[in-house]
C-alpha cells in the first residue's frame, strides 16, 4: 500500500499520512460510480435540489474546521481559508437552484414539436490542482452533480486533506453512495485512469498547461469530454489617468495572494511611462507594507509556497534577475519568499514570459493605449487581467483588446461563482461557473414529435 505523507509548509513538519490509490482502486470507484447514476439522475429535480442545499448546510457548518485544514496541509492564509471553504458551500448553494431549472427548448417545426434536453453525462471527472484545493473542487462538483451526473474527484497529491473531508461530509448530508467519491492518488495513476476510462464521460481539469494538453490529447481516443483551466501570465496595466495609490495598493494583492499561486496572479505590471516612477514608489510602499506571517496568524496576508520543490523552482527565477525591492518574510522553519519586485529589462526575458507561480511580479512601462494592448497580449496564455484608469472608454476598449477570459477594471477581482470563469488561448478550453456552467456538464438531445 502506498501512502503519501502531507507536509505543513509553514513548519516542514509531517501532517497525516494519506493512501494514494491503485489503478484497480480506481476502476472500483469509477464502477461504483457508474452504478449509482441511473439512481441519481432519477432523482426529482427539486429533491436533488434540497439535497445539494443540505451539502451546503453542512460544509458551512464545518467551515471553521475545513479553514483549520487548509492552513496546515497547503499554508493558506486563515483569511483566504474560510474564504474558501465559503465558497465551496456557496456554489454548493448557487447550483442547488439549477436541478429545477435545466431548461431544454421548444424549437419552431413544421408538421410536429421539436424540443430538447439537457442530459447527464453519467460519470464525470475532477482533477484538482494544489494551489486552491477546495473552490477548485467546487467549481467542479456542485454544476456537475446538479445536472445529475456522478463525479468522481482527484485532489493534488501535495493538498488532498480538505477534498477527503468534504467528500465524508457529502455522505453526512446523505448523498447516496457513489454520488461523489474523492479519490486520492497521483496523477500518473488515478488522474490518467480517469482520462483512459471508457465510463468516465468528461474530465475537468485544473492544472499545468502542460499536463492539460496531456489530458486533451488522451481525450481523444474516446472523444471524451474535456474542460482545461490551465496557466496565466496576466496583465495589470496601469494607466497614468487611474488613481495611482489605488492601483498601487491593490496590485500587490493581484500577484501575491496565495503568495503568487494563482493562475490569475496578474505577475505582469504594465505601467503607462509619464506615471512609472510614480506608481513604483507606491507600489514599493505597499509591497513592504504586506503582512507575510504565520498562515495560522489571522492578521497574515501571505503565507508560504506549498513545497521545498516549488521554493526552489521559484528561486530559480528571482537568482537571474536584478530584484528592485521585496516585502518582508519570516525567518526559521517554512517554504518562505518574499514578494518580489523585477524591473524587467525586455520582454524576452523568463520573468516576463512564464508563469512563475511565486510571489514574483515583473513591471515594465508602456506609451499609449496600443502598446498596452499589444504588450498584454503578447504571451500564449490569456486568463485574467486588471486595467486600472479613470476614463471609462479606455477601459472598455482596453478590456475589449485584450485576449483574456477574465478582466477587471479598477478592482483585482474577477472570480465569482456566478459568473464565467476561463482562459483565452493557452489559458484553457471551456467555462466554468456562471450560469451556464451545468449545461456544460450535460449533452443536449433534441426530440422531434410528427403531430
Ligand atoms: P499539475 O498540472 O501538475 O497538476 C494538476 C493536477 O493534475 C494534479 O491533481 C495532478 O496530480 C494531476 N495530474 C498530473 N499529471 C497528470 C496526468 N498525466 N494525468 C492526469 N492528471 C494528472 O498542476 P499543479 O502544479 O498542481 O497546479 C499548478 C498549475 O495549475 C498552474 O499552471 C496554474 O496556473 C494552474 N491553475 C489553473 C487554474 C485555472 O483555473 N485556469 C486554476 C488553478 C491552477
Amino acid at each position: 500500500m502506498t501512502t503519501y505523507t502531507v507536509i505543513n509548509p509553514a513548519t516542514e513538519k509531517p501532517v497525516e499520512d494519506v493512501h494514494e490509490a491503485t489503478v484497480e482502486e480506481t476502476d472500483a470507484y469509477v464502477e461504483r460510480a457508474h452504478a449509482a447514476f441511473p439512481a441519481w439522475r432519477a432523482v426529482p429535480p427539486g429533491e436533488r435540489a434540497a439535497l445539494l442545499r443540505r451539502f451546503a448546510a453542512v460544509v458551512d457548518a464545518h467551515v471553521e474546521e475545513l479553514a483549520e485544514i487548509e492552513v496546515r496541509n497547503a499554508g493558506h492564509t486563515w483569511g483566504n481559508a474560510t474564504w474558501e471553504a465559503g465558497n465551496v458551500r456557496d456554489c454548493l448553494n448557487y447550483y442547488s437552484a439549477a436541478p429545477e431549472r435545466l431548461f431544454g427548448r421548444q424549437i419552431p417545426v413544421a408538421g410536429g414539436i421539436d424540443v430538447t434536453f439537457h442530459e447527464p453525462l453519467g460519470v464525470v471527472a475532477v482533477i484538482v490542482p494544489w494551489n486552491f484545493p477546495m473552490p477548485i473542487l467546487g467549481w467542479g462538483m456542485a454544476p456537475a452533480l446538479a445536472a445529475g451526473n456522478c463525479v468522481v474527484v482527484k485532489p493534488a497529491e501535495l493538498t488532498p486533506l480538505t477534498a477527503i473531508r468534504i467528500g465524508e461530509l457529502a455522505r453526512e448530508a446523505g448523498l447516496p453512495d457513489g454520488v461523489l467519491t474523492i479519490i486520492p492518488g497521483k496523477g500518473s495513476v488515478v488522474g490518467e485512469r480517469f482520462v483512459t476510462h471508457a465510463l468516465v464521460r468528461k474530465v475537468a481539469f485544473t492544472g499545468s498547461t502542460e499536463v492539460g494538453k496531456r489530458i486533451m490529447r488522451g481525450c481523444a481516443d474516446q472523444v471524451k469530454r474535456c474542460t482545461l483551466e490551465l496557466g496565466g501570465k496576466s496583465a495589470n496595466v496601469v494607466f497614468a489617468d487611474a488613481d495611482l495609490r489605488a492601483a498601487a495598493g491593490a496590485a500587490p494583492y493581484a500577484v501575491f495572494d496565495n503568495a503568487g499561486q494563482d493562475c490569475c496572479a496578474r505577475s505582469r505590471i504594465l505601467v503607462e511611462r509619464s506615471a512609472y516612477d510614480e506608481f513604483l514608489g507606491l507600489l514599493q510602499e505597499a509591497v513592504q507594507g504586506m503582512r507575510v506571517l504565520d498562515p495560522a496568524d489571522r492578521a497574515s496576508e501571505m503565507g508560504p509556497l506549498i513545497s521545498a520543490q516549488q521554493r526552489d523552482v521559484v528561486q530559480g527565477y528571482v537568482d537571474e534577475v536584478e530584484v528592485a525591492f521585496t516585502g518582508p518574510a519570516p525567518d526559521g522553519p517554512g517554504y518562505w519568499v518574499p514578494p518580489t519586485v523585477v524591473l524587467a529589462e525586455s520582454t524576452e526575458q523568463r520573468i516576463w514570459r512564464e508563469e512563475v507561480f511565486g510571489p514574483v511580479v515583473a513591471v515594465l512601462p508602456f506609451d499609449d493605449e496600443a502598446d498596452a494592448i499589444a504588450m498584454a497580449n503578447d504571451t500564449e496564455y490569456g486568463l485574467s487581467g486588471s486595467i486600472f484608469t479613470g476614463d471609462v472608454g479606455k477601459a472598455l476598449r482596453v478590456a475589449r483588446g485584450i485576449e483574456a477570459g477574465n478582466l477587471s477594471v479598477n478592482s483585482n477581482s474577477a472570480v465569482r461563482y456566478w459568473t464565467p470563469f476561463g482562459g483565452y488561448k493557452q489559458s484553457g478550453l471551456g467555462r466554468e461557473l456562471g450560469p451556464d456552467a451545468p449545461n456544460a456538464f450535460t449533452e443536449e438531445k433534441n426530440v422531434f414529435i410528427a403531430h
